[in-house]
């Protein structure tokens, strides 16, 4: 990343800096500046506009929700909450507490947060020189926005991604009835996240509605017209009709620009349970961070909900003297995909010792995964049933397979309630 090291740019300071205005950097600023209402904050972030809901960009690539309802934070006026975009980053200084932006200005800080998230990954093969018009990721308000402008004179679309975010994105297009082809390299759908035959039935659900899933498959080449533009993808040796290509491979954590800042191990932004990176005055938070427990071992629970409740512990813990851990790094996800529900109760089946599984694959899927007499996670696929009781039993390592096979949690009272404009419902069961 090019640093420019004008030294007669301007020097700011601020008590407290945040990096990145995703839902993490958000909700740490909001937490900071409810926790210490004194301490002026600095948020910054690369992109123009932040604050929006970045699980729902497919749709708002395809035009079914406007620009207002995308974003979950407006800048209220705050004059304590400084907010300055289109800015970057360029390297951070922690023995002398500066950040150095690529602009070539400075900021001094007493404590930082880093909320970097991740960046997409476009494989060579999708950037080729000949064919500039057509590719885009599925990541920022940015990259939906051109593909909203995009699309009214492009309708065949291709997918690289068959994980969650190809899978959302795959699903929503469909069902605008765009022909739609998702393409996977391993063997099944969503493979962070579920074993094969868990994923069968989310397979099946795409097909039917319309999407041509193909797993064990890549994107081989591109070839557009002479203006560049996209026209066809080579996929299993053969060149298939596509002028959209949608790239929605998983993305890595965005840490170029604190390469020298000796807070990474191994190439990682490794934090404790508080959040603390190796530096006191340093903590970080969502998609960037790698989290360490005592034992050693390392989660990555890269999803919207930790973003956020690791944002606010972070926000939170900065001046503390004894900060506190976070209480659940588990990765549960609950989706409605068209219909078909999922929640993943967090791990990956072959990182344990014992999975047992129940169900039919082509509609439905029970799995669960055990480290010695303990249920660690789990996947439900079209039969969600007491997925709530169940998670909590998981926590507290109460929970015994069978009530996952067969649940046997009965709901006895139903609370519904308007929240921004959409009806959430609750039900509460005996366990
Ligand atoms: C299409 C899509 C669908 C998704 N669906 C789901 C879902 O259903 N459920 C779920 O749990 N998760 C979902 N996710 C993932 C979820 O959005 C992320 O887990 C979450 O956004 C992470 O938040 P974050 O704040 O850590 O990082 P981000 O949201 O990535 O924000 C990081 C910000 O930091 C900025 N930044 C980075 N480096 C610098 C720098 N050097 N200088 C200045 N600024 C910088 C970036 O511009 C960015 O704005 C989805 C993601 C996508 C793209």
């Amino acid at each position: 990343m090019p640093v420019i090291a004008d030294r007669s740019r301007r020097l700011a300071s601020s008590p407290v800096v945040i990096v990145g205005g995703g839902a993490a950097g958000i909700h740490a600023a909001l937490a900071c500046r409810r926790h210490y209402p004194d301490k002026p904050v600095t948020l910054l972030d690369a992109e123009a506009e932040i604050g929006y809901y970045r699980p729902l960009i497919p749709q708002y690539m395809l035009g079914k929700i406007d620009a207002h309802r995308l974003f979950f934070w407006l800048h209220d006026q705050d004059p304590l909450l400084t907010l300055r975009l289109n800015v970057n980053v360029a390297s951070v200084d922690p023995s002398n507490r500066l950040l150095q932006l690529e602009d070539g200005n400075r900021i001094a800080y007493e404590r930082l947060i880093l909320t970097p998230g991740g960046r997409p990954f476009v494989p060579p093969v999708c950037t080729s020189r000949s064919c500039r018009l057509g590719v885009f990721s599925v990541r920022s308000l940015a990259d939906a926005g051109a593909v909203r402008r995009w699309l009214p004179d492009h309708r065949h679309i291709a997918i690289l991604g068959g994980g969650l975010v190809g899978v959302k994105t795959a699903v929503q297009f469909a069902l605008a009835g765009y022909p739609t082809i998702l393409v996977e390299r391993e063997g099944h759908l969503l493979p962070n996240l579920l074993s094969h035959r868990a994923a069968l039935p989310i397979a099946n659900h795409l097909r039917r509605l319309g999407v041509d899933v193909r797993t064990a498959a890549t994107i081989e080449d591109i070839r557009g017209d002479r203006n560049g533009e996209l026209k066809e993808v080579r996929i299993g040796g053969e060149w298939t009709v596509g002028d959209t290509l949608l790239v929605a491979i998983g993305s890595t954590p965005d840490l170029g620009f604190l390469e020298d800042s000796g807070l990474l191990e191994e190439g990682e932004l490794m934090v404790a349970p508080t959040l603390q990176t190796a530096d006191r005055y340093v903590f970080a938070a969502g998609d960037a961070v790698t989290i360490r427990t005592d034992g050693g071992t390392r989660h990555r629970p890269w999803t919207w909900p930790q973003a956020i409740a690791q944002g606010k512990l972070a926000g939170a813990n900065i001046y503390r003297s004894a900060p506190l851990p976070i209480g659940d790094f588990s990765r549960v996800n609950a989706q409605n995909i068209a219909g078909l529900p999922l929640v993943v109760l967090g791990g990956r089946p072959e990182r344990f010792s014992a999975v047992s599984q129940f169900g039919d694959p082509p509609r439905w899927w029970r799995e669960w995964y055990r480290e010695k007499d303990r249920i660690v996670g789990g996947a439900l696929v079209g039969d969600i049933a007491g997925a709530g009781p169940l998670h909590f039993r998981m926590t507290t390592g109460g929970v015994q397979p069978n009530a996952i096979a067969k649940p046997d949690a009965k709901a006895f009272a139903r609370d519904t309630w308007r929240h921004l404009g959409q009806k959430r419902t609750v039900r509460y069961f005996f366990i």
